[in-house]
C-alpha cells in the first residue's frame, strides 16, 4: 500500500556525540531509500524519561567521567562483571520500567500509534526495552521488530548485545566476535556492514573503488539504485583541489588535519603545538641551496586544527608561532567535516569511532593520540592492524611520526590504500535497507494475521 508510513522509534542517549549522529544518519538513509515512507522518532530515553538521578543525568555523568578517564574505566569494567550487569538490569527494571514504557508507547505523528519497529543505537537500550516491548505486544511473545545498531567500532560494552533481538548490526570483526560471545547467532542475528555515519561521508572523491571492495569481500551486494547518482554527483564535484580552494587552503602542500573529539577534548593544544613546530621548522634546510630570501617564507606543509567546541584551544593556537615551514589554519567546530577530511592528506585525532570510520572512507592515515578506556581502547588495534595508523600519547612522537609519513609518498600511499580497504561507505544505507525490509515484512505479517482474525470472527 503506497500510503503506508512506517514508524520507527530510535532509542539512544546523548552520552558522547556518536549515538545521535548515528540515529540521524539512519533517518537520512531511510529518506534516501524510501522517501516519505519512514517516520523516525529519535529519543534520548534516559534524559527525557529517566525518573530521577542518576537515570536522567547520564549525559552529564558521562561527560564528567570522560574528563577523568580512570573513573570511566572503573565504571565500564564494573558494568561488565556479572554483578554489574545484574545490578544495572535490576535498577533499570525497578525504577525505569514504567516511564520507559510510556516512552515506547507514545504515539507517532503520522499514525497516532506506537512505533512499528524499535531500534537501539545505545548500549543501555537493549535489555529493558526488549522486556517492555514484549509487554506492549501482549505479554506472550514480542512481535514488534527490535534491532540493535552498534555505534562503537573496535570495542563495545557487553550491554550492547542481547540475544533476544531480531538483528544486531556490528561494524567490525572484533564486535562480531563479541556479539557471538554474548549468545547472538552469527547466521540469523548478527549482520556486519560497518558503522552508520553522516550522509556527507556516504560518498567521497576517493571511495568509489573502496565501496566495491567493501561490498565484495563482505556478504552484501552493493547499493546500486538511487544513491548511486548521489555518489557520482559527489565524486565529480568534490575534487581535492576544488575543496582546498573552497576552504581557503593552499593547493600543493602536504596537509595534516588535527581533530579533537566532538567536544574538543584530548590535549589538542600540546599535540598541535609539537606538530606545528616540527613542520614549521622544516623549510630552512630545504631552501639552503636557494639564494632567494623569499623562499624562506614559503611553507612546505599545511596543518589544519579543528578544535571542536574548545574555544580556549582555538584562541591559544591562533596566537602561536610555528615557524615559516608550515601554513596554519585553526577552526572551531565545523559542520563540514567531510570537506575538511577530503581536503587533507592525513589525520591526527583521538580514537573516536565516528572520526575513524569517516577518515577511513576518505583514505586518511590516522595518528591516534587518545582514547577513552573501555569502548575506545579497541579502536587503536582496529586502526593499527588494518595498517592505516598508529597510536601515541606523546606529542613529540606524534610530531615525528606524522612528519615521517608526510615526507614519504610511498608510506602515505600504502596507508591510504589500507584506510580505503577498511572503509565501509555504504554501511549506513545497507543497514537502513535491511531495517526497512524488516519493517515491511513485520507489517505484512501483522496485517495477514488481522485479516485471518477478521475472517474467523
Ligand atoms: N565533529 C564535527 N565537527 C567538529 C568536530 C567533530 O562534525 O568540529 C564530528 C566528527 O566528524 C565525528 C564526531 O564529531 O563524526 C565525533 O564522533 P566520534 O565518534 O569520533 O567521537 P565522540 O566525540 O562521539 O567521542
Amino acid at each position: 500500500d503506497d500510503d503506508t508510513v512506517y514508524t520507527v522509534q530510535i532509542l539512544m542517549s546523548d552520552t558522547g556525540g556518536g549515538h545521535r549522529a548515528s540515529a540521524n544518519a539512519l533517518r537520512d538513509a531511510f529518506d534516501v531509500l524510501h522517501p516519505g515512507k519512514f517516520e523516525c522518532d529519535i529519543v534520548d530515553i534516559y534524559t527525557e524519561y529517566g525518573p530521577f538521578w542518576p537515570f536522567n543525568g547520564y549525559v552529564q555523568g558521562y561527560k564528567l567521567m570522560a574528563k577523568y578517564p580512570w573513573t570511566w574505566d572503573l565504571f565500564f569494567r564494573f558494568g561488565e562483571t556479572d554483578f554489574g550487569l545484574w545490578l544495572n538490569e535490576f535498577l533499570l527494571t525497578t525504577f525505569c520500567y514504567e516511564p520507559f514504557k510510556e516512552c515506547m508507547n507514545r504515539p507517532s505523528r503520522s499514525t497516532n500509534k506506537r512505533a512499528d519497529m524499535v531500534v537501539s543505537v545505545h548500549p543501555l537500550c537493549q535489555d529493558l526495552p526488549l522486556k517492555i516491548l514484549k509487554d506492549l505486544d501482549g505479554g506472550k511473545e514480542r512481535t514488534t521488530p527490535f534491532v540493535t545498531v552498534v555505534t562503537d567500532l573496535g570495542g563495545a560494552h557487553k550491554t550492547w548485545f542481547n540475544a533476544g533481538v531480531d538483528k544486531c548490526f556490528v561494524p567490525s570483526d572484533a564486535l562480531n566476535k563479541k556479539a557471538q560471545s554474548r549468545g547472538l547467532d552469527p547466521k540469523t542475528q548478527i549482520v556486519q556492514y560497518g558503522l552508520p555515519i553522516r550522509k556527507g561521508f556516504w560518498s567521497t572523491t576517493t571511495n568509489a573503488e573502496s565501496s566495491q571492495q567493501s561490498t565484495s569481500n563482505k556478504k552484501r551486494i552493493p547499493f546500486f539504485s538511487k544513491p548511486k547518482n548521489i555518489i557520482n554527483d559527489k565524486v565529480s564535484s568534490n575534487s581535492k583541489d576544488k575543496l582546498r580552494e573552497q576552504l581557503g587552503l593552499e593547493q600543493d602542500l602536504p596537509t595534516c588535519l588535527v581533530v579533537g573529539g566532538g567536544d574538543g577534548m584530548g590535549g589538542i593544544v600540546p599535540i598541535s603545538s609539537a606538530l606545528g613546530k616540527k613542520l614549521g621548522s622544516m623549510n630552512d634546510d630545504d631552501d639552503d641551496d636557494d639564494d632567494d630570501d623569499d623562499d624562506d617564507d614559503c611553507p612546505n606543509y599545511q596543518m589544519v586544527v579543528v578544535c571542536g567546541s574548545n574555544k580556549e584551544a582555538k584562541s591559544t593556537l591562533e596566537n602561536m608561532d610555528f615557524g615559516p615551514g608550515v601554513q596554519i589554519n585553526v577552526q572551531g567546530f565545523v559542520n563540514n567535516m567531510d570537506e575538511w577530511m577530503n581536503a587533507a592528506d592525513c589525520l591526527v585525532t583521538k580514537a573516536g569511532p565516528g572520526t575513524i570510520a569517516e577518515a577511513s572512507i576518505c583514505g586518511l592515515p590516522c595518528m591516534l593520540f587518545a582514547y577513552l578506556p573501555g569502548q575506545e581502547e579497541g579502536n587503536v588495534p582496529y586502526v593499527e592492524n588494518a595498517g592505516f595508523g598508529k597510536y601515541s600519547g606523546n606529542p613529540e612522537v606524534i610530531a615525528d611520526t606524522v612528519f615521517s609519513w608526510l615526507s614519504s609518498p610511498e608510506t602515505m600511499e600504502s596507508m591510504k590504500e589500507a584506510a580505503l580497504k577498511a572503509a565501509r561507505p555504504s554501511a549506513t544505507l545497507d543497514i537502513a535497507r535491511d531495517m526497512a525490509d524488516i519493517a515491511f515484512s513485520a507489517k505484512t505479517k501483522s496485517s495477514t494475521k488481522e485479516k485471518v482474525l477478521v475472517a474467523v470472527r
